[in-house]
């Protein structure tokens, strides 16, 4: 058990934006940061997290919390795991009481081939430095291949000796398990039991993960013989996922953050060399072709990777498809390819490290241009060539969610391949219809124009595209179940609006107009007064709102955010971590653009109060007309008809301010 004042510290220290931004690329946006979800798959990003209040919410998927809860969700761990990886994040001492339960023991283990692993790095790196066959053979290596001292120590390059067992039989000396450095793949045991090493006569790359433990390795043999592999990696083990590993991603995460741009590279050779550059936002995705998993993990930290290609015309081409999954997810992707014969490693020590800097600041193309240039080099004039590279760039762009990114490319590839802009949006349409035909082989009736994507269950509400037909346009004016419905979700977002910004600015003091040094919570529930709200919850927030205030009382959101009913917590959280994601749909539909809404408080407030009024004001002009058809009487239709006079002058004066004012 870690006791509570150790919980306490954690609790005080950690923020939930580094918490999160080690997984999450966050941007600025408002008063909050949003990026990616990183717990359900998607392109635009609806993951909020609220620095002030220390939470996160995505409006895609629901989940929300605080830095304990995400890193439970993120890692799948257990609260007392999730309070000891923040310990270590931010150098806090656990003082627990020893429990030990099944859990601990899955735990135990990890340790353990974290340890040994631990302890082989630093026996390799001891024999580079320390003994004068790793003198001799291993060090003189890699200084035959000109990379310096404080490169070859960053990355703690280690020499297994060419013996069958000298690791092996320092860890036994060392009381190590022999066991725990089998399940890592050091060692390996043969038919009569025997342990022997696996790495023998090779220096040692260690692969760490992204906080920094070492979790494997890459050997390269320094033998000249063609039956001796040129690498051996270590095989997967319980620390070790192949996939979802980037070799010198610890060494970069805080370089590809500051640079906003993960450069990739093949090898372990090119990432030293591309540091001795002095260039530190540099992965490998060694020993695996390129992953989803690894490019989600590129994302964590940045939206751009710019990829340093060997100069080999044949592996570009191949690899030119497999880049597409970057653009699926999203990112960016820029290309530098090096002069014919020369990788990023051997064109640095060919250059030096200050003209390989200006070399791939220089030479960088987007992917999809470069991919034009590439296939269209190769295809010289051949016109069944050349119509088939158009198709092939397409799909590439069709693959980029981002539909105003895609379309800058349309263009600039209709000027590259001399095609009318016109024939590769159409080729795009056909493209991208066939794919959503595919994905959802049963949604005939869903709205879906080329340049929307298909979200996710729920979102469409959040996501309605300002550019695109309104709902009643796409159901029909005929009041269907449809319309209906988006016509009470509509409510429901206005009535969350309000509460939203209760708890947003209730505590700004402000002096408009006529008010005078007002808090903007007293203001709202002043002007409420008329209004009744359909949805329970936010009826309740704001009872509680209104009887706090007329005991003299402003409450604040945070009363809310740690109410004991958790449905109104859970709202109390999703309104106070969304600063747009409710207004933005109407302020939208009504083309109305506001930049940053605290910029123009006032007009975001009397947005919010006038929208739901008008809303509530134009269901009872409908009410009214129901009545007037329905009503046989001429004196009591009379009635009827000047109140719906006065209401609809009412509804004028709103729409004028609306129309006047909102609209800065
Ligand atoms: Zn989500």
């Amino acid at each position: 058990m870690i006791n509570r004042e150790t919980i306490d510290k954690i609790m005080e220290t950690a923020r939930i934006e580094e918490v999160v931004g080690d997984f999450v690329h966050l941007k600025k946006r408002g008063a909050s940061l949003i990026g990616n979800c990183p717990f359900h798959g998607e392109k635009t990003p609806s993951f909020h997290v609220s620095v002030s209040k220390g939470i996160y919410k995505c409006f895609g998927c629901g989940k929300g919390g605080d830095s304990v809860r995400f890193i439970m969700e993120h890692e799948k761990y257990a609260y007392p795991e999730a309070l000891k990886y923040l310990a270590q994040k931010y150098n806090i001492e656990v003082e627990e009481t020893f429990d030990y339960t099944q859990d601990t023991e899955l735990q135990n283990t990890k340790e353990s081939l974290f340890v040994a692993s631990q302890f082989a790095s630093q026996f390799f790196e001891t024999q580079l430095w320390e003994t004068d066959e790793g003198k001799s053979i291993g060090l003189s290596y890699f200084k035959e291949r000109g990379f310096r001292e404080d490169i070859i120590r960053k990355f703690n390059l280690g020499y297994s000796p060419d013996t069958w067992d000298a690791l092996t039989e320092a860890a036994q000396a060392a009381q190590h398990s022999l066991e725990f450095l089998e399940k890592t793949g050091l060692s390996i045991k043969n038919e009569k039991g025997k342990y022997y090493d696996r790495f023998r006569g090779r220096v040692m790359f260690p692969i760490h993960n992204f906080t920094g433990r070492v979790i494997g390795f890459g050997g390269r043999t320094l033998k000249t013989d063609k039956n001796v592999p040129k690498y051996v990696n270590s095989p997967e083990s319980e620390i070790y996922h192949k996939s979802n590993v980037l070799y010198g991603l610890f060494h970069a995460k805080k370089a590809i953050r500051e640079a906003d741009n993960c450069y990739l590279v093949e090898g372990y050779a090119d990432v030293l060399a591309v540091h001795q550059a002095y260039i530190e936002n540099v992965v490998a995705s060694s020993g695996t072709s390129l992953t989803i998993e690894q490019i989600k993990l590129i994302a964590r930290f940045t939206q751009n990777i710019t990829i340093l290609y060997d100069g080999d015309a044949a592996g570009i081409k191949a690899s030119l498809r497999g880049l597409d999954m970057i653009l699926e997810e999203g990112l960016n992707v820029k290309v530098v390819s090096f002069p014919e014969g020369d990788d990023p490693d051997s064109y640095m020590h060919k250059v030096g490290a200050g003209a390989f800097k200006t070399y791939i600041e220089e030479n960088r193309l987007d992917f999809i241009l470069y991919k034009a240039n590439t296939l269209l080099a190769d295809a010289g004039k051949d016109p069944i060539k050349r119509a088939g590279i158009i198709r092939d760039i397409v799909e590439s762009i069709a693959k980029i969610p981002d539909s105003i990114k895609a379309s800058v490319f349309i263009r600039e590839c209709s000027r590259l391949l001399e095609v009318e802009e016109r024939i590769l949006l159409s080729e795009l349409n056909t493209i991208r219809a066939t794919r959503l035909k595919k994905a959802n082989p049963n949604s005939g009736s869903a709205p879906t124009s080329p340049f929307t994507r298909a979200e996710g269950p729920g979102s469409r509400l959040d996501h309605w595209p300002a550019d695109g037909p309104s709902p009643e346009e796409l159901y029909g004016e005929s009041s269907s179940e449809a319309v209906q419905s988006l016509k009470i979700a509509d409510d429901l977002l206005q009535e969350q609006e309000i509460v939203r910004l209760l708890l947003s600015y209730g505590h700004e003091l402000v002096s408009w107009d006529k008010i005078d040094n007002m808090y903007i919570g007293s203001f709202i529930i002043q002007n409420l007064t008329d209004v009744t709200f359909e949805n329970d919850l936010c009826k309740q927030i704001i009872d509680v709102y209104r009887s706090e205030i007329e005991n003299g009382q402003l409450p604040t959101a945070n009363q809310f955010i740690k109410h004991p009913n958790h449905a109104i917590a859970d709202l109390a959280i999703t309104l106070s971590t969304s600063p747009y994601a409710l207004s933005e749909n109407w302020y939208n539909r009504h083309q109305i653009y506001v930049r940053d809404e605290t910029i123009n408080l006032k007009a975001t407030i009397l947005g919010g109060l006038y929208h739901l009024k008008k809303r509530k004001v134009d269901r009872i002009l409908n009410q009214l007309l129901e009545e007037i058809k329905a009503e046989t009487d001429a004196t009591n239709q009379e009635i009827l008809m000047q109140r719906y006079a006065y209401i609809k002058n009412v509804e004028r004066e709103i729409s004028k301010y609306l129309g006047s004012v909102i609209v800065k």
